[in-house]
């Protein structure tokens, strides 16, 4: 019998703690390295004079990646984790007093389109359908295959993928193809936005990126009991089941790599080896830091960076009815949002604001009769700009704004 394989994982977020258990089912002994005192990552759960708050992630699509890693470990995820679908993905308003809420069903959500902005049924279905078939032809594939490995390229899943696109999706931004596809400036907002899900800027970005709505339109959005702060206790209390071993407060201070191979990693200024190391920081600092390889660092450097978001955490003494659990409040000029962060680098003074509300799912996150808002608007990637003073203005522009 050979000794047992080892893999260390680089960091507890949700990925870290996925990939430690899918190594621990294959047999490995598995230990994770967390510079925090906690798992999870960017998913973690403020509390503040009563007020609970999940303070990164807020909207949970695709909840089939969870059961499947139950599925792999055999345990019974009912005994972890509990979810469940949301009738309204989210509730947009806009500056002329228009709501829409966004059905999750689609008939639901098309005829809420025509009622409140004329737009045919077919606009709408016909559009979700057609960002259905992308993501599953285009988007799944580049999701759930490794890009950088030959062997995804050469798969004919690839060819029937790069056969499927329309040129479109490539050579139009997302705005293009939305004003192609809606007549009202509201609804073509409202699919702009998917471009933010991934920190783009809709007036610049291709049309491709209308895969998105497939996941949050037609596959659903849903709500973690507790939260999604449960998601990590639930994938943290199945990894300590499988063996997975946690080591925190540990920051990770090098890769070992030497004769073109890793061999393992240096936290608090011991050597540990291992078979396998997995990254689960962020890909610049792993070069940067742990591998020293400053050609890599510089080279992801070179490419053009997201938006980032400003969020508060907003502990409010009443309850809103008309507010559900996702909502966004459009800003007057959404054009000229995107200029302020992606060209002027800078905030807009009438944002774009998201404001999740937990407390409508969940009593226990707020005393009686209060409601918790997770408030978040885009933001420039950060070059230094003087956040203190932009932080204080945006707060002033968003209260003004949700009054
Ligand atoms: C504000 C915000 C809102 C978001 N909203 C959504 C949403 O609504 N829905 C959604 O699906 N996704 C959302 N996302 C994205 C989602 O949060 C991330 O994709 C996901 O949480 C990333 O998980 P991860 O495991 O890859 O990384 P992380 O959660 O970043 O985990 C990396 C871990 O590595 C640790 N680490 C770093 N360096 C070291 C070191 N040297 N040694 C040891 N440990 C180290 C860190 O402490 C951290 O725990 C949002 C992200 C943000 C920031």
């Amino acid at each position: 019998m050979g000794t047992q394989k080892t893999a260390i994982i680089i960091g507890s977020g949700v990925a870290g703690i996925a990939a430690a258990i899918r190594l621990s089912v294959q047999g490995f002994s598995v230990q994770v390295f967390e510079k925090n005192n906690y798992p999870g990552g960017k998913i973690y759960l403020i509390e503040k004079d009563k007020y609970k708050f999940d303070a990164g992630p807020s909207l949970f699509t695709q909840p089939e990646n969870i059961e499947e890693i139950f599925a792999i470990a055999g345990e019974p995820i009912q005994e972890y984790f509990s979810y469940r679908q949301i009738p309204i993905a989210c509730k947009y308003f806009y500056e002329n007093g228009t709501a829409i809420n966004a059905y999750s069903d689609i008939n639901l959500f098309a005829d809420e389109l025509h009622k409140k902005l004329n737009e045919d049924l077919s606009a709408t279905t016909r559009y979700l359908e057609s960002s259905k078939k992308l993501y599953n032809n285009i988007g799944s594939v580049f999701l759930n295959h490794s890009l950088h490995k030959r062997k995804t390229w050469w798969h004919k899943r690839i060819f029937k993928a790069l056969l499927s696109i329309k040129s479109v999706y490539l050579f139009k931004t997302l705005h293009y193809y939305n004003k192609k596809k809606f007549k009202s400036y509201e609804a073509v907002e409202l699919f702009n936005r998917y471009a933010t899900y991934n920190g783009s800027n809709p007036y610049q970005a291709p049309a491709m990126l209308s895969l998105i709505p497939h996941i949050e339109q037609n596959q659903g959005v849903f709500y973690p009991a507790d939260g999604m702060v449960s998601i990590i206790n639930a994938l943290y209390k199945l990894a300590l089941k499988k063996g997975v071993r946690f080591n925190f407060d540990s920051l990770v201070q090098r890769i070992i790599f030497s004769d073109r191979k890793v061999k393992g990693i240096v936290v608090n200024n011991e050597s540990i080896s291992a078979d396998i190391v997995v990254s689960n920081m962020d890909v610049y600092f792993t070069y940067k830091h742990l591998l020293a390889d400053n050609d890599k660092a510089k080279k992801i450097l070179k490419q053009e960076r997201s938006s980032s978001a400003l969020i508060f955490y907003w502990g409010i003494k009443k309850e809103f009815s008309s507010l559900q659990l996702h909502n966004i409040f459009f800003t007057k000029n959404y054009k000229e949002e995107f200029e302020h962060i992606f060209t002027k680098g800078t905030l807009y003074n009438d944002p774009t604001v998201y404001v999740n509300i937990t407390s409508k799912m969940e009593k226990g996150h707020t005393p009686a009769d209060c409601e918790n808002w997770f408030v978040m608007i885009n933001a420039p990637a950060n070059t230094q700009q003087n956040w203190q003073t932009l932080k204080l203005q945006a707060r002033a522009n968003i209260i003004k704004k949700a009054e």
